[in-house]
């Protein structure tokens, strides 16, 4: 299911935390990574003028090339096959998410800086940018997680997309042996619907998972990263964003990629 993994990375240390966590993607069955470094044009072309953007985009390469390489020779240390894809030049969501299509990956997981610089407040970060665009499940990293797959957070709002989202959930449990707590929350008017919420959790335990349900009340993307940290969850599983009005003004997924403490899977 999770075989064939694209890492992409900027080279910062928020995408680099990432490779502390390698040894624990092996009980998904991970099998190879590609590395992948967008050369970013769009950081030059603004004041691009008088700049040759052939010499720019030489001189990121040669410098990207050995800590590429590197990269590359730590993730066969721990068991993995690696390949460093020759650094495209562009826009980085838009080559991130075309890459991840030509290597045919099943995942992509990358870094988040979190919504620090204006830019990023007013167009949304990459990480943003990558899991509204890609077709495939986006694990976003934070700070370094200790046994990123020991208790799993699944927010699920009884919707048919938090439904498929729970089909990673329970693979991953199954294979890493993790607990899952279910995390409902109820917003205003809505009316909390027991016997769903039991069948949710009768499901999980039939699978042999250990489960726990949780309902909360209020503003769902707030009270998933609360619960989260209530819980200890070491990664919080949700949806990708919907179409309209909300994913203009910014998906649950948005807000939960920049203030979750623990990465966060979106599917
Ligand atoms: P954000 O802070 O949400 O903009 O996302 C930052 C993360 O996006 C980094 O940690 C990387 O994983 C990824 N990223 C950003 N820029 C690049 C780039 N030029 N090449 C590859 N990955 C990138």
């Amino acid at each position: 299911m999770l075989k064939r993994i694209l890492y992409a990375t900027d080279l910062s240390e928020k995408s680099l935390v990432i490779l502390n966590s390698l040894p624990e993607f092996k009980c998904l069955g991970v099998k190879d990574f590609v590395i992948l470094r967008v050369i970013n044009l769009t950081r030059i072309l603004g004041v691009a003028r008088g700049i040759d953007i052939e010499s720019y985009i030489r001189e990121i390469e040669k410098e990207s090339m050995p800590k590429l390489e590197e990269i590359a020779k730590e993730i066969e240390r721990v068991g993995y096959r690696a390949k460093v894809y020759p650094p495209p030049a562009g826009e980085p969501v838009s080559e991130i998410v075309r890459v991840a299509e030509e290597e045919k990956v099943d995942m992509i997981v990358m870094g988040s800086r979190g919504r620090s610089s204006l830019k990023a407040i007013l167009l949304g970060s990459t990480a943003e940018g990558v899991v509204r665009r890609a077709k495939i499940p986006v694990m976003v990293f934070k700070d370094h997680t200790p046994s990123v797959f020991s208790k799993l957070l699944y927010s699920h709002d009884l919707s048919e997309k938090a439904e498929k989202l729970g089909s990673y959930v329970k693979f991953i449990a199954k294979a890493c042996n993790s607990s899952v707590v279910v995390a409902h929350i109820l917003e205003k008017g809505e009316v909390l619907e027991e016997d769903r919420l039991d069948e949710i959790e009768r499901d999980f335990r039939g699978e042999g998972i250990d489960v726990k349900v949780v309902v909360g009340e209020g503003n769902p993307p707030k009270e998933i990263v609360k619960i989260a940290e209530i819980e200890n969850a070491t990664c919080i599983f949700v949806g990708r964003s919907g179409k309209g009005l909300r994913s203009i003004l910014g998906s649950t997924a948005d807000f939960i990629i920049r203030y979750s403490k623990v990465p966060v899977f979106v599917a």
